[in-house]
């Protein structure tokens, strides 16, 4: 298996865990660094200790997210190497340095210039953020696409990975079992938020409550609500429910049951 080396950036907090995972790929003396995380000289300093004297070929970003890219450029300066990320890199393309051969998967959802990075030879992915190690990626309104975020869930699921290398956190090594259990968290809060508006129709925030009250403190209700928001938006694509538009609200609502569309 190529050789895999993690830094951790200094930045922990809610949504980044303990800091954003900056990846070495390969041994030297040239290798490649996946998600040089955020614009920090202690990070780039400790990125250079790992390096330990070899050289980056190529930065590659899964996304470009404050906590994944803003040291790309820096990084890639110092060594004469270029920045590959979406869309210039795109589903398919192939990088190669040194021994190592990285496929770009597209992989929308989180954001919609997300990229995994695959290695078909070790059978193992780099995830960004479409699956962290710990707890569940966000998906919010407006960024987030619910069914693009499926469909790229389905896409990782058939190659089959043996392990995973996320965004945050540690690594993955029930690669299938993790993947199957976010498609079905999110399919089983479809479901949740679906059945929620058929019992009784509301705004975004009032479903929140309802859906999320119970679990979410108030101060995260706000955060709650993009996730609700990006739900109902998918609903109402599939034909699912509807928007009724009065007062200056939004209010979601099932639709009549046998309507013909
Ligand atoms: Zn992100």
């Amino acid at each position: 298996m190529a050789e895999v080396t993690r830094v951790v950036a200094p930045n922990p907090g809610p949504y980044t865990g303990p800091g954003t995972n900056t990846w070495i790929l390969g041994a030297g003396p040239v290798v490649v660094v996946i998600d040089p995380g955020p614009d920090d000289d202690r990070h780039l300093a400790a990125i250079e200790r790992k390096l330990a004297g070899a050289t980056v070929g190529v930065v590659l970003v899964t996304h470009s997210h404050p906590d994944h890219l803003p040291l790309a450029e820096r990084l890639a300066a110092a060594h004469g190497a270029s920045v590959r990320r979406y869309p210039e890199l795109g589903d398919g393309d192939v990088v190669r340095v040194g021994t190592v051969n990285v496929t770009a998967l597209y992989t929308p959802g989180h954001s919609a210039d997300h990229l995994g990075f695959w290695l078909a030879e070790d059978r193992v992915v780099f995830t960004g953020d479409l699956v962290l190690g710990k707890g569940s990626s966000m998906v919010t309104y407006p960024e987030g696409d619910v069914a693009a975020y499926l469909r790229s869930l389905d896409r990782l699921l058939a190659l089959e990975p043996r392990m995973l290398f996320p965004g945050h956190w540690d690594p993955v090594t029930d690669a299938l079992g993790k993947l199957r259990e976010y498609r079905a968290h999110r399919l089983e809060r479809e479901a949740q938020v679906l059945a929620e508006v058929k019992l009784r129709r509301g705004t975004a925030m009032e479903l929140t409550r309802r859906v999320y009250g119970p679990e979410v403190g108030e101060e995260l209700l706000v955060a709650a609500e993009m996730t609700m928001r990006a739900h109902l938006e998918k609903l109402v694509d599939d034909g699912e429910i509807r928007i009724r538009t009065g007062s200056g609200t939004e209010v979601f609502e099932a639709k009549a049951r046998g309507k013909v569309q």
